[in-house]
């Protein structure tokens, strides 16, 4: 079938699986391309591994460092001839390569929540890795089941105790216009905590531990969010940020129980699936990659990673922390001279302007990427098969 971008408000419907492929590829030349330290990850769980910050850190372990990588993930096979999610076709090219490469990879799609995927990913560490030596926690999710007392959350992303309004983006339109968010309920905020923080990490590091299959020098990693004063009403201080307060509990809590060192980095605000949803930040988004292009140092989701891997996580050093304890690669975002331009340009920001104040054909560009549209070398036109299985790992590396 030839396979077109279908898109319904902040979602792509369709993907390409060549598309993803040649994303994917290109993330694994930046990594080759790349000198990375000799110490490194050698046996790596990711939970969230199939696209955005999880994808890339999968990518960075197993090609800058030759690590094992099993992953996890929540994604859609084809069904019927309908093309599959974005992130299994990610996953079926990211294996292709890693196998090819000679390096153990191998996926769980299901619930990360759940504690039968947990069971799965400890008998898999159990039987062909003997343990894991880092754990990377990179979670985006709408909802989560809680396997102990069997309830369902939703996340919202609201701001807590007052609405808020601001100038947001129509990512599908390119119209941008104001927009009110009521404040969250308290069942709300306590809801988004339960999905979006630090408690699922928590348990997965538990159960971990308790199964004996954490290495004596592991440590492990979640990502978080913090970015510029005009996002925190509906980010920092509202209900998704509450949430990210708590990984950091969470964090502290692991080092505690475990002795493992746990980290929170906060990361650079990114196109990826997850943050295509927040009301306002794709215009913010928007705009900080024009100034950032024009400053020769904007980075994608790959390009952080790396630099996390590289000069905090191996670092010889050690990473170097914030007041609050936690790593920062969102630096270069948060460069005063940067957000002091984001502050002026803000007010000015409109429909007719948007195109010149912001780099709103950027944001396109990745949005498409993320569902592998636009990239050199696909040819669209070309009849394609949607149903691509997950290989199976060669005997030799299992
Ligand atoms: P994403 O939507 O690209 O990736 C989410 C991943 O979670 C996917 O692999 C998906 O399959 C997996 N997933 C979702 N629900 C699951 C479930 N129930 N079981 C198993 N897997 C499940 O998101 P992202 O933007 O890469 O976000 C990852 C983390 O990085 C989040 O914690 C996010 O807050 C944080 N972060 C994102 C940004 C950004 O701008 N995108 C910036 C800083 C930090």
């Amino acid at each position: 079938m030839i396979i077109e971008p279908r898109i319904r408000g902040f979602v792509c419907i369709t993907a390409h699986p060549d598309g993803c492929a040649a994303k994917v590829a290109s993330e694994i030349d930046y990594v080759r391309s790349n000198n990375m330290g000799a110490d490194g990850p050698r046996k790596v769980l990711v939970i969230g591994a199939s696209t955005g910050y999880g994808l890339s850190s999968r990518i960075t372990a197993a090609f800058g460092y030759g690590a094992a990588t099993l992953g996890i993930f929540f994604e859609r096979p084809s069904v019927k001839g309908k093309p599959a999610s974005p992130g299994w076709y990610n996953s079926v090219a990211f294996e292709k390569e890693a196998h090819k490469a000679g390096l153990y990879a191998k996926s769980i799609n299901g619930d990360a929540f759940s504690d039968t995927i947990k069971d799965e990913a400890i008998k898999y560490i159990r039987e062909d890795l003997g343990e894991v030596d880092l754990v990377i926690y990179s979670l985006a999710s709408p909802r989560r089941t809680d396997p102990r007392n069997g309830e369902t959350y939703r996340s919202v992303l609201k701001p807590i105790g007052k609405s808020y309004t601001n100038s947001n983006l129509d990512t599908d339109k390119g119209v941008v216009e104001p927009v009110e968010i009521e404040a969250a309920s308290d069942e709300e905020v306590t809801s988004t905590i339960k999905v979006m923080g630090g408690e699922d990490w928590e348990w997965w590091m538990d159960a971990l531990a308790q199964a004996g299959v954490l290495a004596q020098n592991a440590q492990t990693v979640a990502y978080s969010y913090i970015g510029p004063k005009l996002t925190w009403p509906i980010y920092t201080n509202g209900t998704i940020g509450n949430a990210k307060l708590d990984l950091e509990r969470a964090a502290r809590a692991i080092k505690d129980k475990h002795a493992t060192p746990a980290f929170v980095s906060i990361n650079k605000a990114l196109v990826t699936q997850a943050s295509s949803a927040i009301p306002v930040v794709p215009l913010y988004i928007s705009m900080l990659f024009k100034l950032m292009k024009a400053k020769g140092n904007h980075e994608g989701c790959i390009e952080q990673i790396v630099r996390l891997f590289n000069d905090h996580l191996y670092s010889s050093n050690g990473p170097s922390l914030d007041d609050a304890g936690r790593i920062r690669v969102d630096d270069w975002e948060m460069d005063p001279a940067i957000q002091a331009d984001i502050e002026k340009l803000w007010p000015q920001v409109n429909t007719d302007n948007l195109y010149q104040l912001t780099d709103y054909e950027g944001y396109q560009k990745d949005f498409l990427a993320l569902f592998g549209f636009g990239l050199p070398g696909v040819d669209y036109s070309a009849d394609v098969e949607p149903d691509r299985p997950i290989p199976s790992i060669p005997e030799e590396l299992s």
